[in-house]
């Protein structure tokens, strides 16, 4: 059966040209770059080479990239590197909407005697930046949001969220891990101190991440060891995935608008049909700016599980909430933060796109859907529409 990938925000495809750029250091270029010796440096060069491709992709200097193992960590990192380093201030500000990541390392923070103010959102998923402004204190020492959801694709107002922070001298980290390769970010523009990114969601490989760090920002490392990353993270590198990583920078970056473009009017195509061929179906954050790529559809009355399990049939990979929250019947913490009814978030389920999905895929996906929930609206005691 052939599978419609349209799972994107949950990983991507590695890239052909990443996995050629990859392969030579399994079978040739495997030495330690740390070693002295010729072949350690010759690999060490390709760290560097890779570095540079990453900090282009975010229009940043290469001194100012530390790689990491994935978004997660580079997540961590930031965080826990603002609050070292923060002389003793101890009030953060996130937003409830954060992915996993951000999340449970405030909640934990918390218990370890950091204050946490999390902004809410509206029913289209937007910050309020007065909210915002609002909540900024004297012994605020980071402002942690996200550039762009994971869920809903809704991209949050980066540029002023960073001015905002600026003029109070607040630092601020920007988990960027869905929006990079995506948006044309650039640090040199924005004023923001830490930007998270993570190489599997733009076409590299599992196992490299980033974390862009502002020249002249204070820095305390989270995985204390060697040398590595200039003393900003111990641990031998993970040199292929790095050397993937740069060339999936560079990859992102050819064509970026166009296509973004492409991606855009597919996953419009998309919701044109689901929305007129399906009654009580609904797009989330569906009248706000986003991502070109992800939609987030509820469909009244049904289990996104069952949708998933019925569109899988098909070979059609999607995702309900975040991947990460898959396996919980609970609703997403972002649909309950944009208290999107309980019947619906419960049925909502993400496409997500790339540059690899083709009209005929969005197609076949929205012509299969349908009987779907045709077929679980039959089986369900909930009636769609009846909350309307
Ligand atoms: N932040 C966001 C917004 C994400 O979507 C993800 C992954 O889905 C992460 C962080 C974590 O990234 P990683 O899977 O590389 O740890």
């Amino acid at each position: 059966m052939k599978i419609i990938y349209a799972d994107n925000n949950a990983t991507t495809m590695p890239a052909p040209e990443v996995v050629d750029a990859m392969l030579p250091f399994f079978t040739e270029m495997w030495a330690n770059p740390s070693s002295m010796h010729t072949f350690g440096g010759q690999v060490s060069k390709y760290i560097e080479k890779a570095r540079a491709s990453v900090a282009t992709l975010v229009g940043a200097s290469s001194a100012e990239i530390v790689f990491t193992s994935c978004g997660t960590e580079s997540d961590n990192t930031a965080i826990r590197s603002a609050l070292a380093t923060s002389g003793g201030k101890r009030h953060l500000v996130t937003s409830s909407v954060e992915h996993p990541a951000v999340l449970n390392l405030a909640k934990h923070l918390e218990k370890e005697g950091v204050e946490v103010t999390s902004l809410g959102v509206d029913s289209e998923g937007r910050l309020d930046l007065a909210s915002l402004e609002n909540s900024l204190r004297p012994d605020t020492f980071l402002v942690s949001i996200m550039w762009a959801n994971n869920e809903t694709g809704v991209v949050f107002p980066i540029d002023q969220i960073a001015e905002i922070c600026a003029q109070r001298k607040i630092s601020l980290h920007v988990d960027a891990v869905q929006a990079a390769g995506k948006l044309s970010l650039d640090m040199r523009k924005t004023p923001i101190t830490y930007l998270s990114i993570s190489g599997h969601k733009l076409h590299s490989s599992k196992g490299a991440g980033a974390l862009y760090v502002r020249k002249g920002t204070p820095f305390s490392p989270w995985l204390l060891g060697g040398h590595q990353e200039r003393g900003r993270r111990g641990g031998t590198e993970n040199v292929a995935s790095l050397v993937g990583f740069g060339t999936a920078s560079e990859l992102a970056l050819l064509n970026m608008q166009e296509n973004a473009a492409r991606i855009a009017s597919l996953r419009d195509r998309l919701e044109r049909k689901i929305l007129d061929s399906i009654p009580y179906s609904f797009v989330h954050g569906g009248k706000t700016v986003r991502l070109p790529n992800t939609s987030n559809i509820g469909f009244e009355g049904v289990e996104g599980e069952a949708i998933l399990l019925m569109l899988n049939e098909c070979g059609i990979c999607a995702s309900s909430g975040s991947a990460c929250a898959s396996g919980s019947l609970d609703p997403s913490h972002v649909m309950m933060a944009m208290g999107i009814p309980f019947t619906r978030a419960h049925g909502s389920i993400r496409f997500s796109l790339s540059r690899y999905n083709t009209e005929d895929e969005i197609d076949f996906i929205a012509e299969k859907l349908p009987a779907v929930i045709r077929t679980l609206r039959e089986l369900s005691p909930i009636k769609a529409g009846a909350a309307y």
